[in-house]
C-alpha cells in the first residue's frame, strides 16, 4: 500500500502539475505520462513514464509546452 500522504506531495516532474492514482500507476493530470509505483515506490523518472497516446517524445507533453518544465536533452 503507497502512502497516501506520501502521494499527494508528488507532482509531474515535466509540469509540477498534480497527479492522480490509477491502481499502480500515477498519472499526470495535464500532460498524462503514466509513472509506473513498484514496491510502493513511484518512479518519477520521466524517461521511463508511458507517454500518453499522441505524444511521440517529451516536448509533445502539455507541461513541457507549456513552458513550466525545461528539458535537459536538446
Ligand atoms: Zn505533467
Amino acid at each position: 500500500m503507497v502512502n497516501e500522504e506520501l502521494l499527494a506531495l508528488l507532482v509531474c516532474p515535466m509540469g509540477k502539475a498534480p497527479l492522480r492514482r490509477e491502481g499502480d500507476v500515477l498519472i499526470c493530470s495535464r500532460c498524462g505520462p503514466r509513472f509506473t509505483i513498484k514496491d510502493d515506490i513511484p518512479n518519477m523518472l520521466i524517461e521511463e513514464a508511458e507517454l500518453p497516446p499522441g505524444c511521440g517524445s517529451l516536448a509533445d507533453l502539455e507541461c513541457v509546452k507549456s513552458g513550466a518544465a525545461k528539458l535537459d536533452v536538446p
